[in-house]
């Protein structure tokens, strides 16, 4: 099978106890069934601690509750004990994946690196250089994919050159990804899904484009992203302090390795429920609430926390796509307002 990973996927290495934000602090541990039973077979005092520990919800998944907010097998040099003691294939599947997002789409398999992991984002902020993609060969057999792929597929494509064109500025780049997609979003809601390839390469930003009005979304999204679940205690302040902070200019390179990071993470998942748009409104609203939050907190810490608090929670992100479908200071309008600005 085909598996598509961001070019520096490679030199992705696990700072383990050295870690200045360990994933296994903050979030609950969710263990696998599979992982599970292992638990409940293992013998001597581990095995004791491990069922002890181990908790099933109304629903029958599994997970270690966390400890003081610690994973309770994390030990005093923010090692794993299960790791140490049994070895890596002991630990769960969410364990033994993260920091990997992977999307199986049956004919092939696309894996980013989480900007949450302090040592992906130092990979992601770590060049200037466009960020580009590998592809590699598995022995691992291909299943059929949605037939939707081979329409969006040239589609992503345009949309990642798009994005790394350092011809045009970024913000005209983040603009015309989303005037395409609304394109796209038009062809995929008449049925016209057959017409993406074409429209990816024969479509034309316009040359000059303005939309009306003052640019908002960021101040309003900040605010949005304050009424959704929190991770972190201090991220209401941090969302606050950014509302009135100073923009202080950042890499504009860095900015589009950001965008391209978002753009190749969501929007090949439109092939599950044909909302292309949202998801193109996510990439430019990413980029310009963590250019924000950078004037308080510097360009890499504000994309590991937005990437925590909101790629990390299935619910926030709902939400938030729901917003830019249905909040008209989230809407597209509205970014392109601010994009224009
Ligand atoms: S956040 Fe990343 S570097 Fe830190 S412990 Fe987890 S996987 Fe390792």
């Amino acid at each position: 099978m085909l598996n598509r990973v961001p070019d520096y996927y490679e030199s992705f290495c696990c700072l383990a106890g050295e870690c200045p934000h360990t994933c296994c602090e903050k979030w609950e541990v969710v263990i696998d069934e599979e992982t599970a039973c292992r638990y409940f077979e293992e013998s001597g005092p581990l095995g004791d601690k491990l069922r002890a520990v181990l908790q099933a919800d109304e629903e029958g998944a599994f997970c270690f509750p966390l400890d003081g907010g610690r994973c309770p097998f994390l030990d005093e040099e923010n090692l794993c004990e299960i790791h140490r003691k049994l070895g890596e294939d002991a630990t769960s599947v969410t364990c033994r994946e993260h920091p990997r997002f992977i999307e199986d789409y049956g004919s092939f398999r696309e894996v980013t690196l989480s900007a949450s992991c302090p040592a992906a984002g130092a990979l992601l902020l770590g060049t200037e250089a466009p960020l580009t993609f590998a592809e590699m060969e598995t022995a691992e057999p291909e299943e059929e994919g949605d037939e939707w792929l081979a329409y969006l597929l040239p589609l992503r494509d345009r949309m990642l050159d798009m994005l790394a064109d350092r011809s045009v500025p970024l913000r005209r780049r983040l603009r015309d990804l989303l005037l395409l997609a609304r394109e796209a979003q038009l062809a995929l809601e008449e049925e016209r899904e057959a017409d993406l390839p074409a429209l990816a390469e024969i479509w034309q930003a316009p040359r000059t484009w303005q939309a009306a009005g003052e640019g908002l979304t960021v101040p309003h999204g900040l605010r949005f992203l304050g009424t959704l679940e929190i991770l972190d205690g201090d991220w209401p302040e941090l969302l606050r302090q950014a509302e009135t902070a100073v923009p202080v200019p950042q890499s504009e390179a860095l900015l589009e390795r950001i965008a391209v990071y978002f753009a190749f993470r969501y929007l090949l998942k439109t092939v599950n429920d044909g909302d292309l748009l949202s998801r193109a409104q996510l990439v430019a609203f990413a980029v310009l609430t963590v250019e924000r939050l950078a004037a308080v907190c510097g360009l890499p810490e504000a994309l590991r926390r937005f990437s925590c608090e909101i790629e990390h929670n299935g619910e926030n992100l709902e939400a938030l796509l729901w917003a830019f479908q249905w909040e008209e200071a989230l809407s597209c309008t509205a970014l392109l307002r601010e994009l224009s600005w």
